[in-house]
């Protein structure tokens, strides 16, 4: 799609503002509202039914409005997948600065949830290349927010505010010029310490043993065993790796030394297997591999069997029928300042105990810090994600979900991280809002939400009302 496609996307894009703006002023006062969207990576689940009253469609917002090749810009709806954003932009040999692993992440959940990628060493976060936001406010305004102007505070504060000040409605942001393909090298490592000092190495110098890192990732096994995969753009590709098919993609980084993948396989890598956690459906056995269609391997219908298990309780019954222990889920991805995380590795796998975890190497692209989510400018932070669930130990069984979760959330505090808010948290109010600055964002809620139409962020992301 081009520039010169925007002006007839752009009055279709108005006239579906101003109708979502009277939709939102009909909702019944008081009604808990919803984003009615096709699909979501949260890891929180509630009974869509029960607020079903208060659902916006915002079908309308799932496209690209355009994009600008020689500006190196789109404009993008706020519930546009990143899978179809990079369809449109791709063509043009550009993409968004950060793209999140899962294809069906939208451009708006990423900002206003924060998301991360193998170039957020290099480009920070996805929040951080957009440079308008057109948001629809817990108050019912439509406004247009720079880093520049009235509503700056808005633009600054949106980051980790979870759809609690407002919608994003579409989004201005800036691309990045690509190759055809990525060279990827995986390195090894036997200890924790050695992989971070690495990572900061990779920091200072933008390669690795003479390998460009254009992107940069890793998998950790156990603290004795862990790869970074330091990827570069590439003209050539001597040979090309399929991760869609019978191959799945983590196993290859304990197997191979070397790989190339274009561009599009690159950005999807981890989608066709939900990085491992497609492994409880089965999916990576030979045999059910072959059975299971190539188009349902995607992150999203994985998630919709898990939204399914969730609402039946299936496997829940089936641990308490078999008698085994009650299980956790722990789903969580945090930042950990990179001269601490091998503490971390080491504390995880001793009281955890989950395997593999994924690293994300990042640091904030701008010399400013994000009122919501304080990342320090400069500093190197290491992104560990784990996602599954772990037997909680006997004399807790009948407790409350919280037991692991509030270990990782503690150390995490104690080593001077910060954790994403797509998943459950258990922290008490004050405690969560001294880490989330709660100042700012009570300032934020009452400029753009003063009727508190929207739930506040502690409702929504720890309560998960
Ligand atoms: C297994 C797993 C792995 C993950 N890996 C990654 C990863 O590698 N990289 C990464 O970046 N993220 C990752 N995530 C997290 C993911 O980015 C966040 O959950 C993100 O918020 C999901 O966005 P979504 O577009 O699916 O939005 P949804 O799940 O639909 O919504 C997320 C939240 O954002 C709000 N919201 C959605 N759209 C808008 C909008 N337009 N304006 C304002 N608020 C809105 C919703 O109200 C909701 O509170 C992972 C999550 C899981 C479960």
């Amino acid at each position: 799609m081009h520039v010169l496609e925007a002006r007839t996307n752009s009055g279709a894009h108005e006239a579906e503002v101003a109708r979502l703006r009277d939709a939102y002023a009909a909702l019944p006062p008081g009604a808990p509202v919803r984003l009615a969207k096709r699909t979501s990576n949260l890891f929180r689940f509630r009974d869509a039914k029960a607020d079903a009253a208060g659902e916006l469609d915002v079908s309308a917002f799932g496209h690209v409005l355009s994009v600008d090749p020689v500006a190196r810009t789109a404009r993008v709806g706020g519930m546009t997948t990143y899978e179809d954003l990079c369809d449109a932009t791709l063509p043009h040999q550009l993409m968004p600065l950060v793209v999140p692993q899962l294809k069906t992440i939208t451009l708006g959940g990423a900002v206003t949830g924060l998301g991360i990628e193998s170039t957020s060493l290099r480009n920070g976060m996805p929040h951080e290349s957009v440079t308008e936001l057109e948001i629809l406010t817990g108050d019912g305004r439509v406004v247009v927010a720079t880093d520049a102007n009235e509503h700056a505070d808005l633009f600054r504060g949106f980051p980790n505010s979870y759809g609690t000040l407002g919608y994003s409605l579409s989004l201005t942001i800036e691309l990045e010029p690509v190759r055809p393909y990525v060279h990827l090298r995986h390195f090894a490592f036997d200890r924790a310490e050695a992989c971070m000092e690495a990572v900061s190495q990779i920091a200072a110098e933008g390669s690795y043993r003479g390998h460009k890192a254009d992107f940069l990732d890793g998998t950790a096994f156990a603290p004795d065993e862990l790869y970074l995969t330091v990827g570069a753009y590439s003209d050539v590709a001597p040979w090309r790796s399929d991760y869609t098919g019978q191959q799945i993609y983590y196993q290859s980084v304990r197997r191979d030394k070397e790989d190339f993948l274009a561009i599009r396989d690159y950005l999807w890598r981890w989608d066709t297997d939900w990085f491992w956690c497609s492994r409880p459906f089965g999916v990576q056995k030979p045999m059910i591999r072959r059975l299971w269609p190539r188009r349902y391997r995607r992150s999203d219908v994985y998630r919709k069997l898990v939204a399914l298990d969730r609402r039946y309780g299936l496997s829940g019954a089936l641990t308490r029928g078999r008698n085994l222990p009650s299980r956790e889920a722990v789903i969580q991805d945090v930042e950990i300042p990179v001269e601490r995380g091998a503490e971390f590795l080491r504390y995880f796998a001793a009281n955890v105990g989950m395997s593999p975890v994924w690293m994300c190497p990042l640091r904030l692209r701008g010399e400013r810090s994000w009122p919501l989510y304080p990342l320090k400018p400069g500093e190197v932070y290491v992104n560990f994600g784990f996602w599954g669930t772990v037997p909680l130990p006997a004399g807790l069984r009948d407790q409350a979900d919280g037991y692991y979760n509030r270990l990782v959330e503690d150390e995490v505090s104690s080593l001077g991280g910060h954790k994403s808010l797509y998943s459950t948290s258990f922290y008490p109010e004050d405690e969560f809002y001294q880490l989330y600055n709660g100042e700012a964002y009570r300032a934020l809620k009452r400029a753009y939400d003063g009727d508190g139409r929207l739930r506040g962020l502690y409702e929504k992301c720890v309560r998960g009302s």
